[in-house]
Formats: C-alpha cells, structure tokens, sequence
C-alpha cells in the first residue's frame, strides 16, 4: 500500500507518517530528511540544496526525485510505505508518479504553522524563511492536493491542536483519526496487518 501525507510545514506531518509507518510496518520516506542528509555532503551539488534549504527554496525536482528513487529501491518493506514531503508541486509528479492509494491532508492554518515552527527552533525555522516556504506551499503544493483530490483519494484531517489538550494527546487524536480511515481502507483491500499494527 502507498500512503502520502501531505500538510504545510509544521502540520506534524513527518510525526503522522512515522506513527502510521510503524503500526502498519511500511517503508517511511522523508523527502526532508533525504535532502538534508544529502546536503551535508561535499560535492557541489549538495553545497546547492544546502543553499534551497537555508533560503526557504524547494530543492531540485531532479536531485529530490533521484533521492526518493534510491530510498524506493532500499524498500525492504513488501507492505508498502508512508511517503512525506513528495510530491510538493504537480510538475514533480512528471518525475515519480507513486501510485498512492490515499493521500492524508492535515489541515492547519497559517497562523497556527507560523507559531508551531517558532517553538521548533530548526535552523530553516526563521520567520521569514517560514513565510517563504508557506508562500510555495500555498502556491505549488495546494494544487497537489487538488490533483488527488479530483482522483478521489484526498483525506482530509483537522490538525489544528484543539483546545485543553496537550501536544501527545493532540497527536494521539489526529493519529487515531488516521486509523480509522486506514481500517476500512485496509478491509476494503483484503490487506493483512503485522502483529506490530494490532491493536
Ligand atoms: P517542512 O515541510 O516543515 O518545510 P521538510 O522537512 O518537509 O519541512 O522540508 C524541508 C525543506 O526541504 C523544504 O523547505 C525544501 O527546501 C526541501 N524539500 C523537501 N521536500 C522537497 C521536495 N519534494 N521538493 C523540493 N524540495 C523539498
């Protein structure tokens, strides 16, 4: 099975896939944890996205789709995988195109991803890189979710923190929302679950 989850930064996106990779024992696939393991190389290439990533700019469809080609053949799961952070514009589907059966959308506003990535303190986490990143995002990553939407594969998720709850008890909740979903999917499609997803 291929899932995406796809959200503006600090949407606890990467937070989501890991979860539902390790109950379900899929392959996870960072597109960010890729490109800066690949920036702290010593080649001119990585120098570039070391570059992309301190100003906000998404990083070469080219070298992201290679990076995500390599991880794919690494798969040593045959369950599938929870990809996050790929495809972050339609034009990068041109490159890879993974056949995902749903595609999570965590939904949360400007405002709350503006406050969320200030506490986070990542060395791209400064306000006006964030008001950059957030800017593509609404520009080419919001169409992405059009696209599969159109294709009826889009789920979308509320994952504004409620109010009165902690952060692990916000992340428990939208982490249970996910599996609901991801049951009837998994019954729908006869898919047999590891001993590590029962519940
Ligand atoms: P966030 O979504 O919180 O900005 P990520 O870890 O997903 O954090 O990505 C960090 C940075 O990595 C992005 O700002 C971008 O520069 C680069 N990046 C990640 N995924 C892609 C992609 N699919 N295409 C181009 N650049 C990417």
């Amino acid at each position: 099975m291929e899932i995406l989850i796809v959200g503006p930064q600090g949407s606890g996106k990467t937070t989501q896939a890991k979860l539902l990779a390790k109950k379900f024992n899929f392959q996870f696939i960072s597109t960010g944890d890729l490109v800066r393991e690949f920036a702290t190389q010593d080649s001119q290439e990585a120098q570039s996205v070391k570059q992309a990533l301190e100003q906000g700019e998404l990083v070469n469809d080219r070298i992201v789709a290679e990076l995500i080609r390599k991880k794919l053949a690494r798969n040593d799961s045959q369950r599938g995988f929870v990809m996050e952070g790929f495809p972050r514009s339609v034009d990068q589907l041109k490159y890879i195109s993974p056949n995902f059966d749903k595609v999570f959308y965590l939904e949360v506003s400007d405002e709350e991803v503006v406050k969320r990535l200030l506490d986070r303190k990542r060395a791209d986490d400064q306000p006006e890189v964030i008001r950059q990143r957030l800017r593509l995002y609404h520009t080419f990553t919001e169409p992405v979710l059009k696209f599969y939407e159109k294709l009826g594969k889009l789920i979308r998720i509320n994952a504004s923190q409620l109010s009165g709850m902690t952060d692990e008890q916000s992340i428990q909740e939208i982490a249970n929302e996910i599996d609901k979903q991801m049951e009837s999917l998994v019954n729908n499609k006869g898919v047999n679950l590891g001993a590590s997803a029962k519940r």
